[in-house]
């Protein structure tokens, strides 16, 4: 596998710290963090509240406000469906507030709900993806319970202004959800300065292992209480029970430590190799557009519309690049991702339109490799078309 990697928006590989912070936990310190009568139990919950620390600490959070889950799709199911315990609301207070580019751990959340009773708003956002404080606000009546806007979207890089939209979401009275899986590691988060009373966020979104995430949940003024959604043990306040990931937990907490340190270095890095790459394409080819915020884009994302071309032929002759279309796409019929359709792309361009996510690892002379690559075969598939149009 000689590929360059650059799909970080997907998944990104384990930072070797993250996984030498982990060894321990699937080796010696192998024990079961709620066995409170040995050592092999004590050390992995010492593990397990270390990691809950640091995680607090990127998110500007109390330690017991953060709950370990499987992932970011857990954590906002858990959010989300928590505030709706079947029974539980008042028909006066089931109104939810979302937008119509969330990722679909959020959307079909939403949409389950919907299909329980509740009434939902799907929010439009600009044309480069963001969601402004004042559509927030009109949109939220005596009725709403929860307002859930993403705080970066996973196709453009777009970041919305979520300390606004906490604003707005408080001075209403109404909870503030956010989805920050794009997020967390990647831009400063402040749960008390931006109004946050839920965070979902991943651990694979920033160089810890699949299978862990985490959910902040506002522990005072006001203090939120999502019904549990599964049973067990009691683990984590009941909230997310179960048997704890500690090695996953731990890793968890050393990727959260590094983006802490890291994050205002690596976010310049970032936004400076992606810029260099995103200039090169656009010099050298005619009919590249830029989608997304540039004021308010993730220092890694950058997603580009060439006009005349099929994304997923740019991909099929490009192996050695690994990068990813807009769209959701299952052999030989792909469908405009909703995201570019949301946005307000027509189809010609949406399914012409390829993301890079640059990360942590990436070097400068792999973004120069990988550009000419884009260059040389955007070049070949249009010509390839021409003649295919006579
Ligand atoms: C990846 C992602 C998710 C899902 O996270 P998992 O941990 O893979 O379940 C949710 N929302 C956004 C915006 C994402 O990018």
């Amino acid at each position: 596998m000689n590929a360059i990697y650059l799909d970080h928006n997907a998944t990104t590989p384990v930072d070797p710290r993250v996984l030498e912070a982990m060894l321990p936990y699937l080796r010696e310190r192998f024990g079961n963090a709620s066995s409170k009568s040995h050592s092999f139990g004590w050390a992995g919950n010492e593990a397990v509240e270390a990691a809950r620390a640091h995680v607090a600490l990127l998110l500007g959070a109390r330690p017991r406000e953060i709950v370990f889950t499987s992932g970011a799709t857990e954590a906002n199911n858990i959010a989300i469906l928590g505030l709706f315990p079947p029974g539980g609301q008042p028909p006066e207070k089931s109104h939810i507030v979302t937008e119509a580019i969330e990722h679909h751990a959020v959307l079909d959340t939403v949409h389950e709900l919907e299909r329980r009773g509740a009434r939902v708003t799907l929010l439009r956002p600009d044309a480069r993806g963001r969601i402004s404080a004042a559509d927030v606000k009109a949109a939220i009546t005596p009725a709403t319970r929860v307002v859930s806007i993403m705080a970066a979207q996973n196709e453009l890089g777009t970041v919305n202004p979520i300390a606004e939209i906490g604003k707005v979401c408080h001075e209403a009275g109404v909870l503030f959800h956010t989805d920050a899986a794009q997020a967390a590691g990647k831009i400063p988060l402040d749960v008390e300065k931006m109004g946050i009373d839920l965070l979902a966020l991943s651990g694979h979104k920033f160089y810890a292992p699949k299978g862990i995430g985490a959910l902040y949940v506002r522990g005072r003024t006001p203090r939120v209480d999502p019904s549990p959604i599964q049973f067990g043990g009691g683990q984590e306040r009941g909230i997310r029970p179960g048997t704890l990931n500690v090695p996953g937990i731990a890793g968890l907490g050393e990727a959260c430590r590094i983006a802490r340190e890291d994050l205002a270095s690596e976010s310049l890095r970032l936004a400076a190799i992606r810029d260099r790459l995103e200039l090169r394409i656009t010099r050298s080819l005619p009919g590249v557009s830029v989608n997304g915020d540039p004021a308010h884009r993730l220092p890694g994302t950058s997603s580009l519309s060439f006009e005349g071309v099929d994304a997923t032929s740019v991909i099929v002759s490009m192996p050695d690049v690994a990068i990813s279309t807009g769209s959701a796409c299952t052999t030989g019929n792909a469908e405009p991702s909703y995201v570019l359709r949301g946005i307000g792309l027509p189809d010609r361009l949406a399914n012409a339109t390829l993301r890079f996510s640059v990360g942590r690892f990436t070097t400068e002379e792999e973004v120069d490799r990988a550009a000419g690559r884009v260059i040389e075969t955007v070049e070949q598939v249009r010509s390839r078309m021409a003649v295919a149009r006579g």
